[in-house]
């Protein structure tokens, strides 16, 4: 900062380009690692622009790889960039960038998916929920196999209040697969509408950026890009425990096209079905009739409210498990019951 407390950024070096970066290390696209990269800055610097202001901010980024995203963030005129990476062949172009940049990118080499992010940064960071959020930034392009995982324990870390959540409302900017992308932002009553648009929507204020075709990367994926911004809401939209919110909407979208009673009534087990599914739906105030896509959060609250007081009730409930019934029952060659047949169910569905 100068004496005027204008913001200087700091100016790097000449530095290779991003493909010169891929020749030298030879670091070519790994197909089992589902490593896509983005060689154009205009786009990279697009991307990061959608996480906001980012002056003096102290910024994760996930995956950086050949570094396309790190150079934009670098850019932006953050304080601290700190790079967590899972392949060892992209750590000597990404140590190249912290000495350009003074020392500023920090390189973690490691799975996003297990790092403990709550003391990465300085504590004086911290703010509290309520305020403004605070000037940590998480900003990545994963493989699709690994955004998914990685935004769900992230949801729950928003329910907690811990891991990146520990200094306030942390704001993530993160690609997915297109239809992931819409799945998170798709409202009631719409075609996309799913488990993911409810656990994501009812923690966060989630909104597309931008659509990046999949000819922008190298190698091309089969799918096209969303670009997603998360910022965690103040008062989360249901509140209830993160898993017991995730298991009623898990159940209520395992019937996706029928009526959602059939959904709710696999939270109980098959003797006391009936009574209990009419009894949750009539405290809820949910017409059984509404397909899952048409119910809306305020909906989900409700029902998570009244199956809390169930379990409160009868902890029982809580652990009950449908499919291990279901298994059971297969196991057993037993004919499973009308109310629930094995084919009524997807059971690879995942997120
Ligand atoms: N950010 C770069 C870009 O946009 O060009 C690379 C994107 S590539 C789709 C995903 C990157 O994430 C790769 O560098 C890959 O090695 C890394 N990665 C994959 N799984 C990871 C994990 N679990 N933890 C940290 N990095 C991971």
């Amino acid at each position: 900062m100068t004496a005027s407390g204008k913001l200087t950024t700091i100016r790097m070096p000449p530095l290779p380009t991003i493909g010169e970066i891929i020749k030298l290390f030879n670091l070519r696209a790994m197909k089992q690692l589902s490593q896509n990269f983005l060689l154009d800055l205009k786009l990279t610097d697009k991307i990061v622009r959608k996480a906001g202001n980012l002056n003096n901010a102290y910024v994760c980024e996930v995956g950086p790889g050949p570094g396309g995203i790190t150079r934009s963030i670098l850019n932006a005129g953050v304080t601290d960039l700190l790079v967590v990476e899972k392949d060892t062949r992209f750590i000597p172009g990404l140590k190249m960038l912290t000495e350009a940049s003074m020392g500023k990118v920090r390189i973690v080499h490691g799975d996003i998916l297990t790092y403990r992010m709550e003391r990465a940064f300085p504590k004086h960071l911290q703010k509290q929920w309520e305020d403004d959020p605070p000037n940590v930034h998480i900003i990545g392009n994963l493989p699709f196999n690994v955004s998914t995982p990685l935004i769900i324990k992230w949801l729950e870390q928003v329910a907690n209040r811990n891991g990146p959540f520990t200094y306030g409302r942390t704001q993530m900017t993160l690609t997915f697969q297109k239809e992931v992308a819409e799945r998170m932002i798709a409202s009631t009553g719409s075609r996309q509408r799913s488990r993911l648009s409810i656990m994501s929507q009812y923690l966060c204020n989630v909104k597309t950026c931008f659509i990046i075709p999949g000819c922008a990367f190298i190698p091309k994926p089969e799918v096209d890009v969303g670009v997603v911004h998360f910022t965690p809401l103040i008062q989360p939209q249901i509140e209830q425990p993160f898993k017991l919110v995730e298991r009623v909407v898990q159940s209520v979208f395992q019937f996706r096209r029928k009526y959602c009673y059939r959904g709710v009534g696999i939270l109980f087990p098959e003797a006391q079905r009936l009574q209990l599914t009419e009894q949750m739906l009539l405290l809820a105030d949910v017409d059984p009739t509404l397909r899952p896509g048409e119910l809306t959060i305020a909906h989900f609250r409700s029902l998570c409210n009244v199956y809390r007081g169930l379990c409160d009730q009868d902890p029982s409930l809580f652990t009950y498990n449908f499919r291990e019934e279901l298994r059971l029952k297969k196991l057993c060659k037993k004919k499973p019951s009308k109310e629930c047949t094995v084919e009524d169910i997807n059971l690879t569905e995942s997120y």
